[in-house]
């Protein structure tokens, strides 16, 4: 316990220490209340200001009139945001980076949402270093509803997880087309997380990945190159014409390991104009690309995809994690991939666009 009084309490919990705040307040409050604590700052604070240019003031109250202070709205965020000639903004874009004015215009985003997620399109099973074998991440992904899944297993350069070599590769998508033949209930893509290797060459040959559906290529080493090395690796690594995904862009580990340095205009422009996509890994501890990135290579043209990286059934929930740092980025259903149908999205993977 930091703290407590009469309608406020502060602790920390967990290992983490994560700190919790608990308010009490009126039901007239409450929309204002989430307001507030949700922020940004930022946001905040250019909200507030908006409301001073109209004779109001803005609490965690409500928003009040400065004239005679009377409160004229505070029960829904909605409220507030309607009396501040606003309609309401998604807490995800809530940073002052452009939300206020494009809600003013009306051009707002339509933001992704979980339901339009079809499949998942990166997860590993006991063929490397996951916990659950092919059918049963599919099973999983079939109780969450989706239409497909991509088995994503590690390439041989990850020698310590057992990573597929060509002939177990070219032995993978025999096998999944004959799973697919029988049939699962859901539709399986034969699938490697290929390393991008040294060099940026791809740790596979191309006649073994062309046996397969969807190649996603990942650095896994060599992680402390400088900048211009890493940028012409991930550039020569575009070059590889099955790649269709690039797996967390930045390698960043949240607490753990800061992203990784590159050119990552250059490297967007380049996956653009391949037809590459741009995985948003949904593992809590990756979360890459965030936000700021997602936007910077929308504005590109980059297409998306969002992926648990599930190495168990129970972390492809982690999905609803991608969802909002996608929304984070300002994304539609129609930047990401993984919306479209099963065929929709066959074609997609086969044509590369
Ligand atoms: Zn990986
Ligand atoms: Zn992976």
């Amino acid at each position: 316990m930091l703290g407590h009084g009469e309608n406020k309490a502060s602790a920390k919990v967990g290992r983490e220490g994560l700190q919790v705040d608990v308010r009490a307040l009126l039901p007239e409050s409450f929309g204002a209340a989430m307001q507030y604590f949700t922020g940004s700052k930022d946001h905040n604070v250019a909200i507030r200001l908006r409301a001073v240019k109209m004779g109001l003031k803005l609490s965690e109250y409500g928003l009040f009139r400065v004239a005679d202070d009377v409160r004229i709205a505070g029960e829904t965020e909605e409220g507030i945001y309607r009396a501040l000639g606003l309609p309401w903004i998604p807490p995800e874009l809530r940073e002052n980076t452009g939300e206020i004015e494009a809600a003013e215009q009306g051009r707002l985003p339509e933001l992704v949402e979980l339901r339009h997620i079809r499949g998942d399109l990166h997860m590993h099973t006991t063929e490397t270093d996951g916990r659950a074998t092919l059918e049963e991440m599919a099973e999983a992904a079939r109780e969450l509803g989706y239409q497909y899944v991509a088995i994503t297993d590690h390439s041989k350069a990850l020698s310590m997880t057992n990573g597929l070599d060509e002939k177990r590769v070219v032995g993978f998508a025999r096998r999944v087309r004959e799973i697919n033949r029988i049939g699962l209930g859901i539709r399986v893509f034969s699938g490697i997380e290929c390393d991008i290797l040294k060099d940026g060459t791809m740790d596979l040959a191309n006649d073994a990945l062309a046996e397969l559906d969807l190649v996603i290529g990942s650095v896994h080493s060599h992680m402390n190159q400088e900048s211009a090395e890493m940028t012409d690796r991930l550039l020569r690594a575009l070059e590889c014409p099955h790649l269709r995904i690039v797996g967390h862009p930045t390698g960043r580990i949240l607490l753990h390991r800061d992203p990784f340095p590159f050119d990552f205009d250059r490297v967007v422009a380049e996956a653009v104009r391949r037809g590459v996509s741009l995985e948003i890994n949904a593992s809590p501890e990756r979360l890459d690309l965030h936000g700021t990135l997602i936007r910077t290579a929308k504005a590109k043209g980059a297409r998306f995809t969002i992926s648990t990286d599930a190495h168990h059934p129970k972390q492809l929930a982690s999905m609803r994690y991608g969802v909002v740092t996608a929304r984070r980025g300002w994304l539609g259903p129609d930047d990401i991939l993984n919306t479209l149908g099963a065929d929709e999205f066959a074609q997609a993977i086969h044509s590369k666009s």
